[in-house]
Formats: structure tokens, sequence, C-alpha cells
């Protein structure tokens, strides 16, 4: 494993926000205000035309929002950072700035259910060609890639089956071959991995999870050069997809114990995968972290930690997981993940619910596939709890 950087407990709680702090506030204060004022004309004109600093309109910027993209920014050791609605328009706005028609984009067939369909069912209709390569299979995506595209989209660990790409062994071939590299890493977070310094061009999260915590907000950011971010950034300010500011204020927030939560989530998830591992009504659990996982060695290489997501499959199939998940006492049965409480959820229902029965089988999705999300909790509780919800499965079969 690459060597923690201690830096980022400190970065996670103080990063971004001192320029924020008017006042002499002690925390980042949440600017409702839609519009700035003033008096000087020629002085709002450098700020409306970006030669000076300040704020106009809060579609474009907002100083709550400011501060969310610095703190993530810092995380990531990016140049600039800029903010979404939430993932799925940190994702389409990219994806949009960027691409034209004709051009072509190498993707991975296990990106999230919402990105899969932007592949499958949005771009196809702008004459953008896909295509979509077995994940973990680098040799094929690699020639892929020298066939020539302009987009290299990864998401590694991918939702819900937590498959890993070899970050920097694909970037080093997209870089040969001009292509930007677009890594989604709402699973690992900043504090588990960070793609930029393995090469990728661009990195974007899903905020709403890992990186606010609580399930309280929706989010979404992006980080990378200065040049490419203010692309997306300026598509972004006019299509308005924009970061509302208690939300940020809620990130910003939730962000300060992510490196405390996340080493968290990654010891109970570890640990809970392995007891379930042994578990006779377990078929498959699938985590990075166990040493049978198929990249094992690549995520050990290119993280720092395997992450608190796992997933799993029971003897019985989903028959078996009607039974067993409403019995978990310390699990909301949800479509999120990444937050404070443990979260789960059957594939079919959570990441993967926009994918039709046929396309989740071809994307080697169980229908019984269940996505374990491990929360802050005690490990023995949940274990326990675990326990006794297979328990019930066994006297029921
Ligand atoms: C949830 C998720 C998204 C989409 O984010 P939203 O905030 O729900 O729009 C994208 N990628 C991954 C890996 C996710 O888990």
């Amino acid at each position: 494993m690459k060597e923690r950087q201690p830096k980022l407990a400190t970065e996670t709680v103080w990063a971004g926000e001192e320029k924020y702090r008017v006042h002499g506030a002690s925390q980042v204060p949440v600017v409702h205000s839609v519009a700035y004022t003033y008096d000087d004309l020629d002085y709002w004109y450098e700020v409306a035309v970006g030669q000076a600093e300040g704020h106009i309109y809060g579609r474009n910027t907002n100083p709550t929002v400011s501060s969310f993209e610095d703190k993530v920014k810092e995380l990531e050791g990016a140049e600039a950072a800029t903010s979404f609605s939430t993932g799925m328009a940190a994702i389409s706005n990219t994806l949009l700035t960027f691409l034209r028609p004709g051009d072509r984009v190498v993707s991975i067939k296990d990106t999230y259910g919402g990105t899969n369909k932007i592949f499958s069912e949005f771009l196809p209709r702008l004459n953008i060609d896909i295509t979509l390569c077995e994940t973990g299979d680098h040799e094929h995506m690699i020639e892929e890639i020298e066939k020539g595209c302009s987009i290299v989209y990864l998401e590694t660990p991918t939702n819900p089956t937590v498959k890993i790409t070899d970050i920097e062994r694909i970037a080093d071939v997209a870089k040969n071959h001009n292509a930007l590299v677009i890594v989604d890493n709402t699973f690992a977070t900043p504090i588990l991995q960070n793609p930029l310094q393995l090469g990728a061009d661009l990195v974007l999260h899903s905020a709403t999870k890992f990186l606010g915590g609580h399930a309280d907000a929706l989010g979404g950011v992006l980080v990378g050069s200065k040049a490419l971010v203010e692309e997306v950034y300026h598509y972004r300010e006019i299509n308005g997809a924009t970061l509302d500011p208690m939300a940020a204020y809620l990130l910003i927030r939730g962000m300060k114990t992510l490196h405390l939560r996340v080493y968290k989530q990654t010891e109970n998830a570890t640990k809970l995968a392995e007891y379930l591992k042994k578990h006779p009504m377990v078929e498959n659990v699938f985590y990075p972290g166990l040493k049978d996982h198929p990249n094992h060695d690549i995520a050990k290489q290119q993280m720092r930690g395997f992450g608190g997501m796992f997933s799993f499959s029971l003897v019985g199939g989903m028959d078996a997981v009607k039974v067993m998940l409403p019995k978990l006492k310390y699990a909301n049965r949800a479509a999120n993940l990444g937050a404070v409480e443990t979260t789960v959820g059957p594939a079919r229902t959570t990441s993967h619910v926009e994918s039709t029965p046929e396309e989740r089988k071809a994307l080697g999705i169980p229908d019984g596939l269940i996505r374990y999300s491990a929360g802050i909790e005690d490990f023995e509780d949940l274990k326990e709890d675990l326990e006794m919800a297979l328990k019930a499965l066994t006297v029921k079969q």
C-alpha cells in the first residue's frame, strides 16, 4: 500500500475554509443571497468578466459553494474544482463539455447505473460512439483506446460489484493517444485514492455519498487542471446544474469527519466481508480487500484502504434476500450509500435500478446481489445483526 498521507486528516477539518469565514466566524457561513450588489460599476464589470475576485449571481458562484469546492480541491491535490447539484450532473456536464458528434468514448461495463444510461441512451443520440469493456480486462481496454478515442471514462472501485481498474496503466495508454481520462472516485474518496496522482485528468464524485456522509444533501464535484475545470464550469454555469449553498454547507460539515468515517467504514467492511465469506448461507462476497478478489493487488497498489463498500449474494437468490434484508436492525434499506448509518439494498433497486433485468444480467449483477455500505457502528453489533438475519434464513429453508 502507498504511504498514508497524514495531512489528509487535518485537511478534512481545515482545508478550503479560512477565506470564507467572514466576521471571525469559526465556521463557513451559508450565504443564501442569489446576487451581490456593487456601487462601483467598473469594479462590478471587472468581477463579472473574471478580472477581479467576487461573486455576481448564484447560478455561477457562491461563497459557501466555493468553500466546499476548495476543500475537495485540497484533498484531491488538484489545481481547480467546480461543483454540481448532484453526482449525475457532474458526470453529464463533464461529458457534454468535451464530447462532439463523431467522438468516441471508451469505458467499462460496470459504471454506476445512471452513468451507464448516459452511455447507452443519451450519448448515442448525439452520434457519439461508446465502447464498454469488461471491467478489469485491461488488455481489451488498451486495445480499444489504441484504436483512438477522445475520452476514457473509469470508475474504480465500481458500484456494486467493487471491481478494480488500474488507473495508472490505463492513463498511460490514454495519454499516448491524446484521450482525456476521467475517473469517478465516489467509492474510494480522496482519503483512499487520488486518481490525479495516478495520471487521470479529471476526477469526479457524487458528494451525496461519502463526502457528505450523512445522507442529507445532494451534490457533485469535479477536480483537475484549471484549464479543464474552467471549461466544465462554463458549461455548468450556463446549463444551470448548480450546487445549492445549504447543501454545500452540509457537505462541508460532513467532510470534517471524512477521514475518521472512511477508515472506520473500511475497517467494518473488511471484517464483515471476511465474516460473510465463511458463512454457509452466503454464496459470494465481492470486496477488493479480500485476497481472492481478482484485482486485489491493483487495489492494494493504488488505494490506501479498500473502502466501506462490498456486495454479497445469498444461497437462495432473491427469495432469500427478501427474507433476510428486512430482519436487519442496524441498516437502512435504501438507495444511497456512504452514510454514517449502514445502508443496504439489492443492486436491482439501488445502483442499477435504471437498468433492465437483461442489462443487469449482461453486467454480471445477480438479481439477489446485496450492496452493503458499512456505517460507522460498532463492528460486533453489525456482525451480530447479520448473523441474526442470516439465521432466520437457515430456519426458513
Ligand atoms: C450515486 C453515484 C453517482 C450519482 O450521484 P448522485 O449524487 O446520486 O447524482 C455516481 N457515481 C457513483 C459511483 C455513485 O455511487
